[in-house]
């Protein structure tokens, strides 16, 4: 079963997030960045990989400076359809709070192909360029080494003409 944590998580009678129906399947990926006031605020990092949204929380607000790391922690993987998430998250359940969509976008693979983004999440790196409204140019995910921060990456900007050192 596609989503099996996803699903597990929620009880869709009591959420108004989305129920899955099918993988996904964009002409060109999506990203989209959702600002997440659950019991902690945090800025769910999503991208459109394998037929669904691969999902990181980043504990602060997504940055065009170069000079900053941004920890990300790989969540469960979402729906394609979570992309145009946004509402309220009743009290208990699982991540009440509200959404909203904070950046939202296409991307690609720095290089090779969209069938490389497989290998690179396996592999512990993504290079991806992001076209968003905030969020543009290169990205870097890199995951921890350290195998017991196995779901631990790190969001950073790369240089180019995007990025910016003084936000
Ligand atoms: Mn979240």
């Amino acid at each position: 079963m596609i989503l099996k944590t996803y699903r597990e998580k929620r009880n869709f009678s009591r959420t108004p997030e989305p129920q899955p129906n099918r993988l996904g399947n964009s002409k060109v990926p999506i990203f989209v960045v959702q600002k997440h006031k659950a019991t902690t605020l945090h800025f769910d990092f999503r991208l459109e990989i394998g037929g669904v949204l691969k999902s990181w929380a980043v504990p602060k607000e997504p940055t065009l400076n170069s000079k900053i790391k941004r920890l990300a922690i790989m969540t469960e993987d979402h729906p394609l359809e979570y992309q145009n998430f946004e509402g309220i998250i009743p009290e208990g359940n699982y991540g009440a709070g509200s959404v909203e969509i904070w950046d939202k976008g296409n991307f690609l693979p720095f290089s090779g192909s969209i069938n490389d983004l497989e290998l690179g999440l396996k592999t512990g790196h993504l290079s991806i360029i992001l076209n968003g409204r905030k969020l543009k140019g290169e990205f870097a995910l890199t995951r921890f080494k350290n195998a017991k921060t196995k779901n631990a990456w790190l969001l950073i900007k790369a240089e180019d003409e995007y990025s910016k050192i003084d936000r």
